[in-house]
């Protein structure tokens, strides 16, 4: 995670464009009975980010992605999934895998840009995918967490056209500049990348 925020100036342009289309994106609560959105990923379950945490891209035009980045949350699941939904913390990702079962939350619409790479460009380009765990804990790093990332992984590669291979899925110790070390040396680049072809 990093709590990062692209330039105040930028993103309110970015909001302002799209509040025209889309207002029903920026409310912070749904009225009771409001049909909530289906999630990107048909086995994700949807769990909303404060529109706080991420900027709204501009639907009109289709953002270029061309990365996945992996990270690994350092708490646990459920308080990841309150951070994203507290307006004050400027941190969001798209997707957040639970260890235990590979249990999986979207956060953050696809279409729309999360706060998670510390860096515009990337989390502009990206989907951000955190995993429930400590860079240090290599035994939250499961047989079914790593299954489920990765056919997910895999789905938004194949949707998105990404080739399936390290240049592309990166974790976000790659990111130039950052000071984060996550998802570690413990993260098995080649099992992940692996499993993410054979999805
Ligand atoms: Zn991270």
């Amino acid at each position: 995670m990093k709590r990062a925020r692209p330039r105040p100036t930028r993103r309110l342009i970015l909001q302002g464009t799209a509040l025209a289309a889309l207002p029903y994106v920026l409310l912070p609560e749904r009225p009771a009975g409001a049909h909530a959105p289906a999630p990107d990923y048909a086995l994700a379950v949807w769990r909303p980010a404060s529109a706080a945490n991420y900027t709204v891209a501009n639907h009109s035009a289709a953002r270029p992605v061309d990365r996945v980045i992996i990270h690994v949350t350092q708490t646990t699941y459920p308080k990841t999934l309150f951070v994203f939904e507290n307006p004050g913390q400027h941190v969001s990702a798209h997707y957040v895998v639970r260890s235990a079962d590979g249990h999986t939350s979207q956060c953050v619409r696809e279409a729309d840009i999360a706060w998670h790479a510390g860096d515009w460009e990337h989390n502009r380009r990206s989907i951000g995918i955190e995993h429930e765990g400590w860079v240090d804990e290599p035994a939250y790093f499961t047989g079914v967490m790593y299954e489920t990332s990765a056919r997910l992984t895999a789905a938004i590669c194949t949707r998105y056209g990404i080739p399936k291979d390290r240049e592309h899925i990166i974790g976000h110790h790659d990111v130039p500049g950052t000071d984060h070390t996550d998802p570690g040396p413990h993260w098995d680049w080649e099992r992940c990348i692996r499993l993410v072809n054979a999805a």
